[in-house]
């Protein structure tokens, strides 16, 4: 086994600790990955805060990784020691169901593999991106492309893909009028994605203060969602909305600003149900729908339009030490826009007795 130092949260809302985790010893398919950044989704502080399930512990997050190839096993062709690489929320899928064929791996009819918090085909649990290293199948490890920097193309394997994937379903694009709700990690992204898709965008966010950097990251328009008019005003102008926010929202009041066949696609993943009124969708011929992340051929298609078109996240990076606060500032939605954790920092962290 290889052992690899962590931060773990060992209990519900418990703080993170140093600890030494396994990974499996490296198979003929497998690459080792030294870990350089990893960065906070709200997803790992739904799954530390135990707003989706019951966890198993320890819990290692992180599915925003980004690192360089340490070792190759003694078939691994895609991927050569020292290239700059990158994992995202899944580590494997069953590989032969008609959407894992197709190159959609997240909807593995079996269940992909995700890469914290779930047994692997191996029958070990699988321990995420707050750690020094990772083995990984090589069909699940993404090439990061020269030109984009590790740690700000860390938060493309989760953050950015997963905007990526619904914005070009979808047809984001040039005469298309896309909102994004909600201005954190994924939003910031679907902002700069969508920009460079050449869509009109507008903000929808709760927090007033975000006006400038909105405009900053490439939207046309922002509405502070706080107002009463801001309903009003915007009734009936999106063709497609992407609402990233993590916790309940109004869902008949967004519906509302979609225009004839416009969609609003849920990203955002609240642990509570959201109800909706049918006259919502009924009127407009509005369709209401989801996405989650992205298949490993798209991953590596946003990785590559990233490069091209000189897009990473805005990121505020943190010692190891400091994930507890970073989860904290990212509940009050005070982040801007990612945090990234930088590994080397673990080094000089004491294994918790
Ligand atoms: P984040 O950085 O915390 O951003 C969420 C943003 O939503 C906040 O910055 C805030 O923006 C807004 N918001 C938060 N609480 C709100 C409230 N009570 N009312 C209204 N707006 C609120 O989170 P993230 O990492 O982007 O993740 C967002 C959600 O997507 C999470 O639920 C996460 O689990 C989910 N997710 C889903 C997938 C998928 O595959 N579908 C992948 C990754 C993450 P403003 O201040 O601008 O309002
Ligand atoms: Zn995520």
């Amino acid at each position: 086994m290889i052992t690899a130092k962590a931060r773990a949260v060992f209990g519900l809302n418990e703080p993170f600790k140093t600890t030494t985790i396994e990974r499996r010893d490296l198979g003929p398919k497998d690459v080792l990955i030294d870990i350089k950044y990893c960065g906070i989704c709200h997803s790992d502080i739904h799954h530390v805060r135990g707003e989706w399930r019951k966890e198993t512990y320890p819990l290692v997050p992180g599915h925003e990784i980004a690192g360089m190839v340490a070792a190759v096993g003694s078939e691994v062709t895609k991927h050569k020691v020292g290239d700059r690489v990158g994992v995202g929320c899944m580590v494997d899928s069953c590989g032969e169901c008609e959407n894992c064929k197709k190159g959609q791996e997240q909807y593995c009819l079996k269940g992909s593999t995700m890469t914290y918090g779930a047994t692997d085909r191996y029958g070990m649990t699988t321990y995420g991106g707050y750690s020094t290293q990772v083995v990984v199948t090589e069909g699940f490890v993404l090439k990061i492309p020269e030109g984009l920097k590790l740690d700000s193309a860390a938060p493309l394997l989760c953050a950015g893909i997963t905007t990526y994937s619904p914005l070009r379903h979808w047809g984001a694009g040039p005469g298309k009028r896309v909102a994004v709700v909600g201005l954190g990690g994924l939003g910031h992204m679907a902002v700069k994605l969508a920009h460079a898709m050449g869509a009109e965008v507008t903000v929808l966010s709760h927090s007033a203060g975000k006006q400038d950097d909105a405009l900053r990251l490439g939207a046309d328009h922002f509405q502070a969602t706080g107002d009463p008019e801001a309903f009003k005003n915007l009734a009936k102008s999106f063709d497609l909305i992407v609402n990233t926010v993590s916790a309940k929202v109004d869902l008949d009041a967004y519906l509302s600003l979609l225009a004839l066949d416009g969609t609003m696609v849920n990203v955002g993943a609240p642990g509570e149900s959201m109800s909706l009124n049918a006259f919502s969708l009924i009127n407009g011929r509005r369709s209401f729908a989801g996405s989650v992340i992205g298949g490993i051929p798209e991953t590596q298609e946003m990785l590559d339009f990233c490069a091209a078109h000189g897009l990473g996240a805005d990121i505020e990076v943190i010692a190891a030490d400091k994930i507890d606060e970073a989860y904290a500032r990212v509940l009050k939605s005070d982040v801007r826009y990612r945090f990234v954790i930088d590994i080397a920092t673990m080094a000089g962290l004491e294994e918790a007795e």
